[in-house]
């Protein structure tokens, strides 16, 4: 079974290619921020805790985050998924290590989806979220057939994330490249790391990946 990390910049498709890979592979999706986001929508005490986090553009701390990837892990059946959004940080890659050691498992690749920073922002700027099944959409980009009806689930209305604005994205990057970006090295030096163009159109990204998962 494939277990894969998905790495990126805010707006570099994580969660765009996450819903496309989990339906081509059939794998659990473990995406950190869907799960923070719905935590904060039914104002769980993990939600209430990282909802002024996410609101500043800031990390969740590496131990609520690592015990919120502890807890999904536990849930899932299979040996194969894919994480979105986690790690963020080193002392979150070396945590998530030592966990699937004990669980006899280890990771098979991890995707660096490479971008344009400059692009960040107008991808970013129209975004739009099924807040049902998650799925992503941009009023510009990849619109829904419907106005403001979810093509997945059929949802209505879509909803901006309130962390989308361009001041805290200005943060969340800056945040990447601080906290997440060290991340990268240390997959390079355990050959686990793939570097994927991410400015690609989303279904020759996906390709991309698809066959770059196949090699493994
Ligand atoms: P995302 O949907 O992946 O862009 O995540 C949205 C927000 O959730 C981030 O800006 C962080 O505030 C928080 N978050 C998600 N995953 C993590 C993580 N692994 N570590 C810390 N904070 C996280």
């Amino acid at each position: 079974m494939v277990r894969v990390v998905l790495l990126g910049p805010p707006g570099a498709g994580k969660g765009t290619q996450s819903h496309v890979l989990k339906a081509e592979l059939g794998l659990d999706l473990l995406a950190t921020g869907e799960i923070l986001r719905r935590a904060a929508d039914e104002q769980t005490a993990l939600g209430r805790l990282a909802q002024s986090f996410m609101e500043q553009g800031k990390l969740v701390p590496d131990k609520v985050m690592i015990g919120v990837i502890e807890d999904a892990l536990g849930e899932i059946q299979s040996t194969g998924f894919l994480l979105d959004g986690f790690p963020r940080t080193l002392a979150q890659a070396r945590a998530l290590d030592e966990m699937l050691e004990q669980r006899g498992l280890a990771l098979n690749a991890v995707i660096f989806l490479e971008t344009e920073e400059e692009k960040l922002v107008e991808r970013i700027r129209g975004r739009l979220l099924c807040s049902r099944c998650n799925a992503s959409f941009h009023t510009q980009f990849c619109p829904p057939a419907v106005p403001d009806v979810c093509d997945e689930c059929g949802h209505t209305p879509l909803m901006a994330r309130s962390d989308d604005d361009v001041e805290t994205l200005a943060k969340r990057i800056a945040v990447f490249h601080k906290q997440t970006e060290p991340i990268i090295p240390y997959y390079r030096e355990k050959a686990l790391l793939h570097t994927v163009d991410g400015m690609q159109t989303p279904p020759a990204v996906s390709k991309e990946i698809l066959n770059c998962l196949k090699k493994r």
